[in-house]
């Protein structure tokens, strides 16, 4: 098949914001797909040319495809940057100076689908020295053959631009449609596999019973489970039923440890392969769990060497991000595995089996050491006082809550499911002066949309967060009307706001922050309400954020 079919593909989508339209119209493109077509074509259509499972990236810059472009078209790297400029769409460029370049010229090889496909994956496999220029030639030689259409798509499917509103949900979809197959399975077979080419493939040949036999493999990362969030242990009960399981909510970071033999590996819940950054935890996993097949999630928090104490996520996040010096961090910040779940043993997928058995079979696979690798703590009950008791207990010990599943739930991969809740204390809203703000965009484009929001330091104002939710049209426009007056400076769309109007702002969370001169910043910050009556010199003070982001802490 032609690249150019997938290339006025790319047109008509964009041409519609239209939900259904996008979906029938990858429906029948991918009906029509060969066998051998099939999975590059949905991947390109998601933007990519890797699954989602894959941690490579095509990653070519701006600046390598501008270079590309100026030299396929016989332009200068300034005019390409001139026309850049204007249009901020490197794909919209390559086509209209390839459009002029071809009126003089009369050639090229049609490109194929699997000649895009094939030729963009060596793009990201080059590495090593001369790897810029490799990957400029095979640009060139792409754009060489294209017309100005398929430059515009190929350029954008290069530099990663390519995805303008056609998510996954639409590609779940079309598949279902194309192949007659039911989407929820589609969709939970993504979730196992985290590639839809290769699910698109398994639903044209096999159908729903393909879809459905679709298992866990080890060594290759699954989405993962996620919760939500319920207000009070009343609710938290109505999600799961009676008797729960209550586990402690640590405050760490989800580690998925697949296990055979004395290979381990390590995922994120962002499929993320972090192994290398945690050989402490590859040792305990193989010194403590006790099966040899399988897969167990957890939650991986640091400790402070000396006293024992846990430590709040952003210290671990250092050990996430860190590829050098790997053996000294791991004594700066050693860690404990809390494991929480079980998705696989000796080679048999658990994702059906009810959590009650799984737990069980979390306590038969592992030898716990203290300090090191331990199953999560956890109480079964269905007495809200009890439950309050082990909430108070897990917050004090620095944990962010508990967590309430379901004991007869399944696990399933890449949901936020209403049978796992977690419980966080509420947080007392804050009094904020506004001071600051962005004008909006589309039809808030009268209306100042985003605020900055302060505390006080002193006699002086320091930023906390942007705040554009919990806002109704009203309130948009009652706020912009009240704080004109008062704006003293715009630069671009932001505005600089003089102090005068006092905001009651809820929020999920109090982190440390280097981006506001607070030092802190609100984690989903909400207007309750304009609190008129109050004068800017009631605003909260910065020692009472701090004294809140200690509480928070358990400290
Ligand atoms: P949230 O990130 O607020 O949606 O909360 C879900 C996250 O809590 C999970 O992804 C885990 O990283 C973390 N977590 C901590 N303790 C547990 C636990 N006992 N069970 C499940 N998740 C936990």
């Amino acid at each position: 098949m032609d690249y150019l079919k997938l290339a006025e593909l790319n047109e008509k989508l964009e041409s519609t914001s239209k939900r259904l339209e996008q979906t029938s119209l990858i429906t029948e493109f991918i009906k029509s797909a060969s066998k051998e077509n099939l999975r590059p074509v949905v991947l390109m259509v998601l933007g990519n040319v890797y699954p989602s499972y894959s941690r490579k990236k095509i990653g070519i810059a701006d600046k390598i495809m501008i270079k590309a472009i100026a030299s396929t078209s016989g332009r200068s790297e300034k005019e390409i940057v001139k026309i850049f400029k204007k249009t901020g769409d490197l794909g919209a460029v390559a086509e209209q100076v390839l459009k002029d370049k071809k009126q003089a010229t009369l050639f090229s090889k049609k490109l194929s689908i699997s000649d895009v496909f094939e030729d963009i994956k060596k793009i990201a496999d080059f590495e090593g020295k001369g790897t810029v220029d490799k990957k400029i030639s095979i640009i060139k030689k792409l754009l060489a053959n294209a017309s100005p259409v398929e430059a515009k798509h190929i350029a954008r499917l290069v530099i990663g631009t390519t995805r303008m509103g056609v998510g996954e949900g639409i590609v779940r979809d079309a598949i279902a449609g194309a192949f007659n197959v039911d989407s929820k399975k589609v969709e939970n077979a993504e979730n196992i596999l985290n590639d839809y080419g290769g699910v698109a493939e398994i639903a044209k040949l096999e159908g729903d019973k393909g879809l459905e036999s679709i298992k866990l493999e080890l060594f290759k990362p699954s989405k993962v489970l996620l919760a939500q969030r319920v207000e009070s242990i009343e609710e938290l009960f109505k999600r799961t039923g009676e008797p729960a399981d209550l586990e402690y909510k640590y405050d760490g970071f989800r580690v998925l440890i697949h296990k055979k033999g004395d290979k381990v590996k390590l995922f994120t819940r962002r499929l993320e392969d972090v192994t290398k950054q945690f050989p402490d935890v590859v040792e305990y996993s193989n010194k403590y769990i006790k099966d040899s097949r399988c897969i167990m999630d957890s939650e991986v928090i640091g400790i402070e060497p000396k006293t024992g104490r846990w430590l709040p996520f952003q210290k671990i996040s250092q050990r996430i991000k860190r590829k050098y010096d790997i053996k000294k961090i791991v004594k700066e910040i050693p860690v404990i595995v809390n494991v929480f779940d079980v998705l696989m043993i000796n080679g048999k997928s658990l994702l059906k089996t009810p959590l009650k058995e799984r737990i069980k079979l979390i306590e038969e696979n592992i030898t716990q050491e203290k300090n090191r690798f331990v199953i999560a703590k956890r109480i079964i009950s269905s007495d809200e006082k009890e439950v309050r008791k082990f909430f108070m207990e897990s917050l004090a010990l620095g944990n962010e809550g508990i967590m309430g599943k379901n004991l007869n739930s399944i696990y399933e991969p890449g949901l936020r499911v209403g049978y796992w809740v977690k419980l966080k204390p509420a947080m007392e809203p804050l009094d904020l002066a506004i001071t600051g703000a962005d004008w909006g965009k589309g039809k808030r484009a009268q209306w100042l949309a985003s605020f900055d929001i302060s505390c006080r330091k002193q006699d002086e104002f320091k930023r906390i967060g942007k705040m554009g939710t919990g806002l109704t049209d009203e309130n948009f426009k009652k706020l912009t009307k009240e704080l004109k007056p008062y704006i003293i400076r715009e630069k671009g769309t932001h505005v600089d706001i003089i102090p005068k109007i006092v905001v009651e702002v809820g929020y999920e969370e109090i982190q440390e922050s280097p981006t506001y001169e607070s030092g802190y910043a609100l984690r989903f910050p909400k207007l309750l309400q304009i609190r008129y009556e109050k004068d800017v010199s009631e605003v909260d003070d910065i020692e009472k954020i701090k004294s809140l982001y200690s509480h928070q802490r358990g400290k």
